[in-house]
């Protein structure tokens, strides 16, 4: 290979690839220029070359340090197969076998030479280092440095010094540049990445992390029977992933699934290495539709076609969350993530964070208790991060790309399930509204959610004194308490509220908050509380969840359920409905009423249906009218200010 070829005649002669792709380039022009760089790309986006082609363009060895032995035989196989000098030293050799990997390196055969971590603990391979023109050396899966990143390995800690000895292959002065790579890497780990390694000035390149064609949404759920309910729904035709935090939950999803007449079955690590193949392989072959997996559903599967991914429990982690995500939509077709919410999920997690300590860490190693503390610490933080994803009224995306210091991580991406429930308030909705903010008002602004809610319901004896005789108290005497909490948080995320940031989380009103209170402002866009679907009457087999509706009839699972119930049909919704009617009427050159009865008009306003399903069950629409007309009606709704759920009956 020669030393003046062009960078982009290397990647086509020895890559086979026409360009870098776009995050790459910026990668490879700073560690073609010799600087220290860090950079953040998930995995499969293509980090390897940006290594790899520099070691091939410039003189010298390039040292790659990479903590999992299979990794590193995969990508030197791969090289080697390319026609690149490429070799490996790990604990899985015989110590022949390293001596030949280190006579090859000492001749200046190998341009590429990766190093398990431990290398760096023996005296022999440190002083080797001496000798060789090394010209770049390469930290991958660099969060092991980091005590914050999933896996921390110690040895990592030697890297820096390692670097420090190594010869560099210019003859310049110090050590040879450090490029450190990672898929995860929130700013903790980031900053430890950067003074751990001993990087100098770094340039630092965060990319590649959001993926457009993955809808977000999360689905708050009442217990274990409506996430069995939600299922089968949630899941449809679609190629499918479900991931449960427990074997047993694993195991159960499947049962739903199979119950529901779906191709489904249990992967984790409790089965016998011949089951999980059978799994792997009837997923693999099309003949199962969806392998309901704990964590141990690694990389045993790489389909690129997965259309969903429903995560049946909480993550430990952003992170895990995201990873177990991105296995979806990966050939760029629209994909959708469901993360099933609810609070008990948390203390499950937590226990299980707590219990791994009582069971003496992880391996046959007396634990340090000064460790476990601090690891214990460190996955209570990430889960905390995680329940914020899961309870936040933010954009989804955004949350995720700003988790990872993404700065693609823009305003609200329109597409998420928070975006997407986010909706201007009916005439109804604002009036509700508007006696929330006055109770918050009559409080004194002195109150948190709790209290203002119970004082709002008139749940007297639970209420301090001051806020029992208030004239604002029983306002809301109809509704459920926590129903109004949600809105208040939705208050709150929109702007019109504000929480003191203590534990008290007192409420006050902002100016927009006043100003809606008021009445002197008629427009506020807010995420609409969902209501809990409560699944009808025990028994897996109910048929309860096919409309995804609660079982008083007719009242939509959804959010604007707890106004629009006694609301009046919204005059907006009714005018856009008639003024549908009646171009359709016209193209199709028949009275309006022959398209649909006025009264089906009023009842679809009332209803305001959220699926094909539901839009089904109102008077006068039958099964033709629901296939003439059924989509047209649903977008009409959705511009009119219900937004709409995807293909799943409800949101
Ligand atoms: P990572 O190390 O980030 O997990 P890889 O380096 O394994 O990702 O790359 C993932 C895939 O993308 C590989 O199949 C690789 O050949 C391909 N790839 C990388 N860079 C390019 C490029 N510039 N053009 C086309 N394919 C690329």
């Amino acid at each position: 290979m020669s030393v003046v070829s062009s960078p982009l005649d290397l990647l086509h002669q020895y890559f086979g690839h026409p360009a870098l792709r776009p995050p790459q380039v910026p990668i490879v022009e700073a560690a073609m220029i010799g600087a220290d760089v860090l950079a953040v790309m998930p995995t499969g986006s293509g980090k390897s070359l940006c290594f790899q082609l520099p070691a091939v363009a410039l003189p010298g060895l390039t040292l790659v340090v990479s903590p999992l032995i299979s990794l590193m035989k995969d990508q030197v196989d791969e090289l080697v197969r390319r026609g690149i000098g490429a070799a490996a030293l790990h604990s899985g050799q015989t110590a022949d076998e390293r001596r030949d990997v280190l006579r090859r390196a000492h001749g200046g055969a190998l341009r590429l030479l990766y190093v398990a971590p431990e290398r760096f603990a023996s005296d022999y391979f440190t002083s080797a280092l001496h000798d060789w023109p090394v010209s770049r050396f390469v930290v991958d899966e660099a969060h092991c440095v980091s005590e914050w990143g999933h896996d921390f390995r110690p040895d990592y800690r030697r890297l820096a010094d390692a670097a420090d000895a190594c010869h560099r292959s210019d003859n310049g002065p110090g050590r040879p540049p450090v490029l450190a790579f990672t898929a995860t890497a929130t700013p903790e780990v980031r900053d430890d990445i950067v003074s751990l390694l001993g990087m100098r000035q770094p340039q630092v390149f965060v990319s590649g992390f959001d993926r457009p064609n993955i809808e977000l949404g999360v689905r708050p759920v009442s217990g274990d029977r409506e996430k069995r309910a939600l299922l089968p729904e949630l899941i449809g035709k679609s190629r499918s992933l479900v991931y449960a935090s427990t074997r047993k939950s694993a195991e159960d999803a499947s049962e739903t699934l199979v119950d529901a007449g779906i191709a489904a079955a249990a992967y984790h690590a409790g089965l016998s290495d011949t089951e999980r193949t059978r799994v792997q392989d009837a997923f693999a072959a099309g003949t199962l539709q969806v392998v309901c997996a704990t964590n141990a559903f690694g990389m045993g599967i790489d389909r690129p076609d997965l259309e969903v991914v429903v995560h049946k429990e909480l993550p430990a982690s952003v992170e895990a969350y995201y990873q177990e995500v991105g296995r979806v939509g990966r050939d760029g077709r629209p994909a959708v993530a469901t993360l099933l919410w609810n609070y008990v999920d948390v203390k499950t997690r937590e226990f299980l964070i707590d219990k791994r300590d009582e069971e003496g860490g992880r391996g046959d190693v007396e634990p340090d208790p000064g460790d476990q503390d601090r690891r214990r610490r460190l996955e209570h933080l990430k889960l905390k991060r995680m329940v914020a994803y899961a309870d936040g009224t933010g954009c989804l995306r955004m949350t995720i790309l700003r988790y990872f210091g993404d700065p693609d991580a823009g305003a609200d991406c329109q597409s998420c399930g928070n975006c997407l429930r986010r909706a201007a308030l009916t005439e109804a909705q604002l009036l509700f509204v508007r006696k929330i903010l006055s109770g918050v008002a009559r409080g004194g602004e002195r109150w948190g959610r709790r209290n203002i809610a119970a004082m709002l319901v008139g749940q007297a004896e639970e209420l301090p004194e001051a806020l029992a005789s208030l004239s604002t108290s029983g306002l809301l005497k109809d509704h459920d308490s926590k129903l109004i909490e949600k809105w208040i948080d939705a208050l709150v995320g929109a702007g019109a509220l504000s929480s003191s940031p203590d534990i008290y989380r007192t409420l006050r009103l902002t100016a927009v908050g006043r100003d809606v209170m008021a009445g002197r402002q008629t427009t506020i866009t807010l995420l609409v509380p969902t209501v809990r679907v409560k699944a009808a009457g025990g028994g897996k087999k109910k048929k309860a969840a096919k409309a995804g509706r609660s079982p008083k009839r007719g009242v939509p699972a959804t959010a604007l359920a707890p106004v629009a119930k006694s609301a009046e049909p919204d005059e907006a919704m009714l005018n856009a409905l008639r003024a549908w009617r009646r171009d359709e009427a016209r193209t199709r050159a028949v009275p309006a009423y022959v398209v649909l009865h006025d009264k089906t008009i009023d009842a679809i306003a009332h209803e305001r249906p959220r699926s094909l399903a539901d839009l089904g069950e109102i008077s006068g629409i039958g099964p033709a009218k629901l296939a003439a007309y059924g989509e047209a009606i649903l977008r009409v709704l959705t511009g009119a200010g219900v937004p709409e759920s995807r293909s799943h009956g409800v949101s």
